[in-house]
């Protein structure tokens, strides 16, 4: 089926329930948020000579408008390539290029990002501001039809470009089947949906954020994008008690900085019902710093872009379980695989590992994507009879949670041995003085790799090497200790919250040189 059956059914049936928010100021209900993307779908076609199965861009920051143009695009039957509002017009240009998108929908700043690296673009790929009056007239022109196109469930969607920070970023291909399994799983895994809720889309809509849309849509809830068009905790606080019943996705980066927010107003997040977390580890130090404060709001998801949000989940049930003897262990696991997949370990030999052996975390079933797009030989190295290697190094408990260690290109290996820089981080973390780590692997002649931490302290705190030394000594092996620590005011950060340790070895490398030279 096609994903934009689901809001023309909403449209018929709760025609009147608000839909689009920009903070909360109602834009659209869904009636005439339905409208709007039959319209412009339409327009698309008419004005545009887009047909089903072409590419669309949507390069664009979070705006309400996002979703009609999503939207207007499944109507009639082509793909939508949301492209990160962060990346630079080459970036981005080099996605369009990739897709073969014929036309991308833009804003007044990222049609700027794009105009200057035109003869990147695709030939005679078309632009469409969202912020133009001609995208004002589309949006009350007339629908040609009212039922989106047919579609079957292997047909392409979502073009999700991967965020590429090793090499060139992957085009992976969604399907219309996978956006409804993926969605199907929130209803069983995550959390339940009514149509009083309110989805909150304070990262990304181009990520995991914006892959919620889909069962909020089936359910009628409402869509509020904040007028930040981003994330300031105070903002979303304040969103929360004015809207009550929110949900948000939000990566542990954020949550951390919501909970800083929370307690500096006194508050526990009030209207706030639903924080799903993921998209990077979420430490033990942090998840009981957040319950503490906020209560239980939280919810845990791993997936990745090649099967979107849809791998484990550790739903509020794990979260409130304090009385389970292996509390504290599941609360650090990514919990058990979501309902329509299958997940397993394997080992260097691609070979199923037993119980709690440590190897590499394989998922399979109707959430996986098709491919990459036009790249065969990531297929063949990404995909294996049905089962997706993810990349991630984990293992499983008896009761099948899955807990996971580290990206397998994050490992260090120091002496032969291999350390898993989350052990050392999640270690670090309890000291009182620490804020944020992050651990890597720095290349060293006589270990091959020693661990070096990079450490941000709290505000007015101090610690040194000797005593981060001593905290590491009386929590993990001698071996896992890093070698080194380094304090930064802050870890380099994605546009979706995650830490990005291939910049932190870049730093280190640069140092190292400079030091050389
Ligand atoms: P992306 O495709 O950009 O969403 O990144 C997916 C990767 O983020 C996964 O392969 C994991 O390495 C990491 N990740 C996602 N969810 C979690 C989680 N709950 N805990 C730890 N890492 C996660």
């Amino acid at each position: 089926m096609n994903v934009a059956l689901w809001l023309a059914s909403s449209a018929r049936l709760h025609p009147q329930a608000p839909a689009l928010l920009t903070g909360t100021t109602v834009q659209a209900d869904y009636a005439t948020f339905a409208r709007r993307a039959a319209a412009i779908g339409a327009g698309l076609v008419r004005d545009y000579g887009i047909q089903s199965g072409d590419r669309v861009a949507l390069f664009a920051s979070n705006c309400t408008e996002y979703l009609e143009c999503m939207y207007a695009v499944w109507w009639i039957g082509a793909v939508v390539i949301p492209i990160n509002a962060k990346l630079h017009g080459r970036e981005a240009a080099w996605i369009c290029d990739n897709a073969g998108a014929r036309l991308a929908f833009v804003d007044d700043d990222s049609r700027g990002a794009l105009v200057q690296v035109e003869e990147d673009l695709p030939t005679g790929m078309q632009m469409l501001s969202i912020d133009s009056e001609t995208y004002r007239e589309l949006q009350h022109g007339e629908p040609t039809s009212l039922v989106p196109l047919p579609h079957e469930d292997n047909d392409l969607a979502w073009l999700f470009y991967t965020s590429g920070t090793t090499g060139r970023p992957k085009g992976v291909m969604l399907s219309h089947g996978n956006l409804v399994a993926m969605s199907m799983c929130y209803l069983a895994d995550v959390d339940q949906v009514h149509q009083h809720d309110a989805i909150l889309y304070a990262a990304p809509i181009s990520h995991g954020a914006g892959l919620y849309n889909f069962i909020h849509i089936r359910m009628a809830a409402r869509h509020v994008v904040p007028e930040s068009q981003g994330f300031e905790p105070d903002e979303v606080l304040d969103l929360g008690r004015a809207l009550g019943d929110v949900a948000m996705f939000a990566a542990p980066t954020m949550v951390r900085r919501l909970v800083d927010a929370a307690k500096k107003r006194g508050e526990t997040g009030e209207g706030l019902r639903t924080i799903v977390y993921g998209g990077g580890p979420m430490y033990l130090a942090d998840i009981r710093d957040a319950i503490a404060t906020m209560g239980q709001r939280f919810v845990q998801i791993y997936g990745q872009g090649e099967s979107p949000m849809t791998i484990a989940s550790l739903p509020r049930a794990f979260h409130a379980d304090t009385e389970h003897p292996r509390y504290l262990e599941r609360l650090a696991s990514v919990g058990p695989a979501q309902s329509v997949m299958s997940v397993r370990i394997t080992g260097a030999d691609g070979k199923s590992l037993p119980t709690g052996e440590t190897g590499e975390v394989e998922a399979k079933g109707p959430a996986v994507m098709l491919g990459y797009w036009n790249n065969d030989k990531a297929n063949a190295e990404t995909l294996k009879d049905g089962w997706l290697r993810t990349g991630d190094v984990g293992r499983l408990d008896e009761d099948g949670f899955l807990t996971l260690s580290d990206r397998s290109k994050d490992v260090i290996i120091s002496g032969g041995t291999n350390i898993y820089p989350r052990e050392v981080e999640e270690a670090l973390l309890t000291h009182p003085a620490v804020r944020e780590v992050s651990a890597i692997g720095v290349p060293e002649p006589d270990w091959g790799e020693v661990v070096v931490a990079c450490v941000v302290l709290e505000p007015g705190a101090s610690a040194d090497d000797a005593a981060l030394d001593a905290h590491c000594l009386a929590n993990i092996a001698r071996f896992k200790r890093p070698k080194r620590y380094v304090y930064l005011d802050a870890l380099p950060k994605n546009n979706y919250g995650k830490v990005l340790k291939t910049e932190l070895r870049e730093m280190m490398r640069a140092s190292a040189s400079a030091g050389a030279g």
